[in-house]
């Protein structure tokens, strides 16, 4: 082959879900782009915004379809790149954060092929605040920690260390709908209380936004009744009452607004 160039992969983080949180970073490069490799998590909106002749590659998980390993998006990103493509790989919320764009990054760096990175904002921070949730606030949560729900905790170890996460102020859970019995069990075993306010938002920044309110012990009761699924972030701690508050205060207004009105 002759020195052809080689083109450029952006690892773009599309933000929480609303299609206007992406950076304007991260939506120039997208206006730019040749290849648009996404997830299920990218808000389909954006795909309109790449040109009308870039490629479109669904690389996402889907009931009845393929699913493409990490090792063929890997390889995927790198044959478009060396075809002399510019490509971004968008990803939901944040590329590093549970995203695997660590894992691509470096299989680019292996490959040689140039990339950047733009971050997104991620659900960890953006879930808790569609809910008046701060994830950190004076006096009360002088640190938060995110953590993945994934890996089963059988015995309440494994890769997450839950009980050391049982003493974080604000604990972010994401992907633990479907472990949250578990997790909060985990928890309260390491000795925080049942009684600790808890949130659960689904679909955050989207139209069908939903946030349920429970405790800690009540946590996956609240999910069921609720009828809540992935994707979902559950937020522990103090500051889920700060959130309560606040949209208690807010319908107050409102109600007090249509009194006035009427
Ligand atoms: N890189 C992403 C996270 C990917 S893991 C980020 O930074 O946001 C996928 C998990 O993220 C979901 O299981 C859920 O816990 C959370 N998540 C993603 N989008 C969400 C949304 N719109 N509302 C609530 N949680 C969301």
């Amino acid at each position: 082959m002759m020195n052809q160039r080689v083109g450029k992969v952006y690892l773009v983080g599309s933000g929480p879900g609303a299609p206007d949180l992406i950076t304007v970073r991260g939506l120039r490069a997208l206006q730019a782009a040749d290849v648009v490799v996404y997830d299920r998590l990218a808000p389909p909106e954006l795909l309109d915004e790449a040109p009308p002749h870039a490629l479109r590659f669904y690389v996402g998980k889907a009931p009845g379809r393929h699913v493409c390993s990490q090792e063929e998006i890997n390889a995927l990103l790198i044959e478009q790149a060396r075809l002399g493509r510019t490509v971004v790989r968008l990803k939901g919320g944040d590329p590093f954060v549970f995203g695997r764009g660590g894992e691509e990054m470096v299989a680019l760096a292996e490959a040689g092929i140039p990339f950047e990175v733009v971050p997104g904002i991620t659900s960890a921070v953006a879930a808790p605040a569609a809910a008046a949730i701060p994830v950190t606030h004076r006096e009360v949560a002088p640190a938060f920690a995110v953590v993945t729900g994934h890996e089963a905790p059988d015995k309440c170890g494994g890769l997450v260390e839950w009980a050391a996460y049982a003493r974080v102020p604000t604990l972010v859970v994401l992907m633990g709908v479907r472990n949250s019995a578990q997790i909060a069990e985990c928890l309260i075993a390491a000795g925080r209380s049942p009684d600790e306010p808890v949130a659960i938002i689904a679909n955050a920044t989207l139209p069908d936004q939903q946030v349920a309110f429970a405790t800690l012990g009540t946590l996956a009761q609240t999910i069921a009744a609720n009828g809540i699924r992935p994707p979902a972030t559950i937020v522990i701690g103090e500051v889920v009452a700060i959130g309560s508050q606040v949209q208690a205060l807010a319908l107050a207004t409102l109600a007090n607004a249509v009194a006035r009105a009427s």
